[in-house]
């Protein structure tokens, strides 16, 4: 109804606007789990292991082997804006794109049931605790909130339970879970591939064996065979690109003034399958700075750097690590969006298509000479 008269204006009720915040980083289950395996990562894991219950609408548990969290800093753990990870302004800049200063266990807090279980080397038992809108709380009734002591190994468990219990509309749009099962399959797939070193595992709850799995200290490519399977494994081509790296021979670069000094340093890992393999969909990982993005322009780019090489209807798999010097990320971007921009976004595509389509260039004549001998 319109006002005919102003009507005062009041401020939102703070948890209220922790909710609203939180739902604006956790879409859904999936959405948790990257932040959860991104903090694994951090923590210098070896092992992550996730199980989930109803697409991980009901449960999302994600055990690690990493550095575990000090008791000390439980009670402030999944506060807004608390980070082991910057400290100074400078940071903020670089943390400020790509991680959630933070955020994470803080949103999840608003809209899940949180709790985490913790041990550093240096702790002679593992400690448990429960978290509601951000701060401490008891599992019962009458019970204190305080970390309670109980056995585990060291690292951390965070167990996330009964997501959007508190915003009916958001869990009643996550109704298939099966659907939301298959996101957290593909994002853990993803940072298998892109993390081979380290084992991952991911099963339902009271199933007895995982849909994914992987042992330690793989590379690159036996990860992608393992998890995309060998028809892509066995046409893989790989190339490095960066910001120091001559152009090819053929190509016509036109050196802009300064182009260099304005794009800062970069470099890039691309693992591509050669015209051999052909797929109905374009599979497109892109890292960068180790963390999972989309940038529809990149991926616009490489289709069309093997728009020649393919027949129409068939499409490529590649996988891209892109590393950029940090203030080189657009911090107008707000950090929620997995879409990027980067200073000289147009050089670096441009320089990374030309180096895909360099080599499969190379590869198809090195091909016809075979056949015609
Ligand atoms: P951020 O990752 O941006 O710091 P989070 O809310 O994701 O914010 O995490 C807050 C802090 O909790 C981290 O800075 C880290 O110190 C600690 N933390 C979270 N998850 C883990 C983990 N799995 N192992 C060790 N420490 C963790
Ligand atoms: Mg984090």
């Amino acid at each position: 109804d319109i006002a005919t008269e102003p009507r005062p204006i009041k401020k939102l009720d703070k948890t209220l606007i922790n909710r609203i915040a939180a739902g604006e980083i956790i879409h859904r289950p999936a959405s948790a789990l990257k932040e959860l395996i991104e903090n694994s990562l951090d923590a210098g894991s070896t092992s992550i292991k996730v199980t989930v219950r109803d697409g991980g609408l009901k449960l999302l548990q994600i055990q690690d082997n990493g550095c575990g969290i000090r008791k000390s800093d439980l009670p402030i753990l999944a506060e807004r804006f608390t980070t082991s990870k910057l400290s100074t302004f400078s940071d903020l800049a670089r943390i400020a794109t790509y991680g959630f200063r933070g955020e994470a266990l803080a949103s999840i807090s608003h809209v899940a049931r949180l709790s985490v279980v913790t041990k550093t080397k240096n702790d002679a038992c593992a400690w448990k605790a429960y978290y509601v809108d951000g701060a401490l709380s008891s599992n019962k009734p009458g019970r204190s909130p305080e970390p309670e002591p109980c056995a585990g190994n060291d690292g951390t468990t965070i167990i996330v339970e009964n997501l959007f219990y508190n915003t009916p509309t958001r869990l009643s749009a996550l109704r298939n879970n099966s659907d939301e099962y298959a996101k957290i399959l593909d994002v853990m797939t993803k940072y298998a591939v892109h993390n081979p070193k380290i084992s991952f595992l991911c099963k339902k709850a009271g199933s007895p064996s995982p849909e994914l799995t992987t042992p330690p200290n793989l590379d690159i490519p036996q990860a992608i065979g393992l998890l995309y399977g060998h028809s892509i494994a066995k046409e893989l081509l790989h190339n490095t690109v960066s910001s120091s790296s001559s152009p090819g021979d053929d190509m016509d670069v036109d050196s802009e003034e300064g182009s260099d000094t304005l794009s800062g340093s970069w470099s890039a890992d691309i693992y591509f399958t050669n015209p051999n393999y052909q797929a109905k969909k374009f599979n497109f990982l892109l890292f960068i700075n180790h963390r999972l993005v989309e940038s529809p322009r990149m991926k616009r780019a490489l289709e069309a750097a093997y728009h020649s090489i393919l027949p129409k209807s068939a499409s490529p798999f590649v996988y891209l690590s892109l590393n950029i010097d940090p203030k080189c990320v657009d911090v107008n971007v707000h950090p929620t969006k997995r879409e990027v921009h980067f200073l000289d976004e147009e050089g670096i595509t441009e320089k990374i298509c030309n180096a895909v389509q360099a080599s499969l260039s190379t590869q198809a004549a090195s091909r016809s000479y075979e056949y015609q001998t």
